[in-house]
């Protein structure tokens, strides 16, 4: 499959029946916005906004902020573009608001957690997503990281909604998140499932480990159970249609490493996933490959997958039902 240059058009990725799945792209500032596009992804659905702040001291002003996400939804009018707000501490320490002395920095403070001490850093960003999505045509949706309590999820919420950022939604990338998704999807419009977190925590395996790299592999049948819990979460928690442009439940993406694996990108939209964010470079394999598998029979191989044995039971029996991937 990956031997023949192949193109994705845009328009969604499409099934053999119809059904349609947002294929997004994850990218980390101005210039991956350009490549998306050039890429014909249907919009971003992970933007990585540490960009900004690595290697810095301090924390970069509004202004500054403001004007790097001006340049970055320039390239993406008329589009969808999910702003993850920082993500800073664990593989990704930052002197001015990660602590380098804990024990187990990826349990620790990090991410949304950091805002707890020192909430200025996530209202500062909140503000410049704001006045940057006032003066450009992409909609941005703005989502927190290692979000694990529905509290957590409210308090999000209720601070983009003082700013008129709409709509609002979390990273599904902690076992609690998924396990109560339904509480939190009530409590929010939309979440992201984060495969490469999630999968971390559900192994407990540091991702960073070469030598954990077979737990930490998103065909864990336990990996993908909370995919599931998350999706059937969404369905409970229901949704407006109308709202967002997207379907009846409040709209469930993935958006790590899982979401350019083709044959789990299958497995993911029979779980009820409807959108995949990847590097660009592997959208035209997961959109051909979904236009081979109806949506029932994409059904059929998650439920295959999630009940199988081991993560290696999982991939033969999805390989088994697409031929395409011989
Ligand atoms: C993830 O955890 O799957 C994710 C998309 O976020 P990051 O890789 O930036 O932690
Ligand atoms: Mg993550």
């Amino acid at each position: 499959l990956q031997r023949n240059p192949l193109t994705y058009e845009g328009g969604g990725g499409v099934l053999q029946d119809g059904t349609r799945v947002q294929l997004l792209a994850n990218i980390g500032g101005a210039q991956d916005a350009e490549k998306a596009a050039a890429a014909n992804a249907d919009g971003v659905g992970l933007f990585r906004t540490e960009f900004l702040f690595l290697d810095r001291e301090d924390e970069p002003s509004v202004e500054e902020q403001t004007a790097a996400y001006v340049e970055t939804f320039a390239h993406l009018a008329g589009k969808k573009v999910v702003v993850r707000t920082i993500d800073a501490g664990a593989d990704k320490p930052l002197p001015f608001l990660t602590d380098a002395d804990e024990p187990n920095p990826a349990l620790g403070v990090r991410a949304y957690r950091t805002s707890w001490e020192k909430r200025s850093v996530l209202t500062n960003q909140l503000d410049a997503i704001a006045a940057a999505a006032k003066t450009s045509e992409a909609t941005p949706w703005v989502m927190a990281p290692m979000i694990a309590t529905v509290t957590e999820t409210e308090d999000f919420v209720a601070l983009c909604r003082e700013r008129g950022l709409e709509p609002a939604g979390i990273m599904v990338e902690t076992p609690a998140a998924a396990i109560t998704a339904d509480r939190h999807l009530t409590a929010c419009d939309f979440a992201s499932i984060g495969t490469n977190d999630l999968t971390q925590y559900t192994m407990a395996a540091d991702r960073q480990l070469g030598s954990l790299a077979h737990l930490n592999n998103p065909w864990q049948p336990s990996v993908l159970a909370l995919v599931k819990a998350t999706c059937d979460g969404a369905r409970v928690a229901g949704g407006d249609p109308e709202a967002f442009g997207e379907s009846a439940n409040k709209p469930v993406g993935v958006c790590g490493e899982a979401a350019g694996d083709p044959g789990l990108a299958v497995v993911l939209v029979g779980l009820g996933v409807n959108s995949l964010s990847m590097t660009p470079r592997s959208l035209p394999a997961v959109a051909k490959v979904l236009s081979t598998v109806t949506l029932e029979q994409a059904q059929e191989l998650a439920a295959k997958a999630v009940a199988a044995r081991t993560a290696e039971d999982a991939i033969s029996a999805v390989r088994a039902g697409l031929p395409i991937l011989g």
